[in-house]
């Protein structure tokens, strides 16, 4: 399969399709069946409008990727074929691959700008799973692709591998399943690992950045567990309370832009409000998410045990 061939085909209208039978099944649970959980119409509207908009905007852009994984191509190191085997080898290197993407898009302003809007609702729904920022392919952090190409993999099966894991991810983000069984909890990311990453507490920040499996952030030391005495409180550590599309879309880069044209900075400082961790002041006036579990005399980046 060529890059074009896989532009040409229909795997957004797949994906369309999947992620709004889910979402039924999930609002049809909570409204007649009161599982566990919370849509309301207003917050869903906008993820679902936020998800559907972003799929032709990241489609146009998802060329700048696409092309330059292609122009790396010619310099593999060897070329590996497209089997079963290179497929799972390829999902769990790109799944590596998105823990890193995923941690810089915390701890760097410059990606948190685009990843911000995922984290903007207070709700923890698949309508959620949908608030994805219009910006990824501008970050930088898909660059981060270009290694699994140099060793060997189909760009095309890199590609999709991310949208394979983008779309398991969408089905962790329901209240509906409390626990997955002990050894899926202990080895995948699950919505019970997710609803932590969502939470604005101060001992859930900057917590399991899995994309589907959890082992990278057991390895790396920002594994939390969900604990029911501290049920996870969604949203950002300075909510926006908006429904307004264009400002969810933009909020963070209008304050990058802000603080850069302060008067009075030296220009390195004018470049740490670009890419040091959000909550970066030059006066230490503002907290970063270090200072906020600092304060709350939580360990940055260490694991919090169940109590
Ligand atoms: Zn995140
Ligand atoms: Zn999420």
């Amino acid at each position: 399969m060529t890059i074009s061939a896989l532009i040409r085909s229909n795997i957004g209208l797949y994906s369309a399709i999947f992620f709004f039978t889910l979402l039924a099944i999930e609002i049809i649970a909570i409204k007649r069946f009161h599982a566990r959980g919370r849509i309301p119409a207003k917050d869903a509207t906008l993820g679902v409008l936020t998800g559907v908009l972003s799929d032709p905007v990241n489609g146009l852009s998802a060329f700048i990727t696409l092309g330059i994984l292609a122009m790396v191509q010619p310099f593999q190191i060897i070329t590996l074929p497209v089997t079963l085997a290179t497929f799972v080898v390829c999902f769990v290197l790109d799944d590596l691959r998105f823990y890193c993407h995923h941690r810089v898009a915390h701890r760097c302003r410059w990606v948190w700008a685009m990843h911000s809007v995922h984290h903007s609702s207070q709700e923890y729904n698949l309508a959620v799973a949908l608030r994805q920022g219009w910006t990824k392919h501008f970050t930088g952090t898909m660059l981060f692709k270009i290694p699994l190409v140099l060793i060997g993999f189909d760009p095309v099966m890199v590609t999709f591998c991310g949208v394979l894991n983008a779309s398991i991810q969408f089905m962790l983000h329901t209240e509906t399943i409390d626990r997955m069984p002990r050894w899926v909890e202990a080895i995948f990311n699950t919505p019970s690992h997710h609803r932590v990453h969502h939470a604005s507490n101060p001992r859930y920040l900057d917590a399991n950045y899995a994309g589907t499996l959890i082992i990278w952030d057991r390895l790396f030391g920002s594994f939390v567990p969900e604990d029911r005495s501290h049920p996870p409180v969604y949203g950002l550590v300075k909510n926006l309370n908006t429904f307004n599309l264009f400002t969810v879309l933009t909020h963070e880069y209008i304050g990058i832009a802000r603080d850069v044209v302060q008067r009075g900075l030296s220009p390195v400082q004018r470049l740490f409000y670009i890419f040091a961790p959000p909550g970066w002041s030059h006066d230490g006036s503002r907290q970063t998410t270090a200072d906020i579990k600092a304060a709350a005399g939580l360990a940055s980046d260490s694991v919090v045990l169940a109590e």
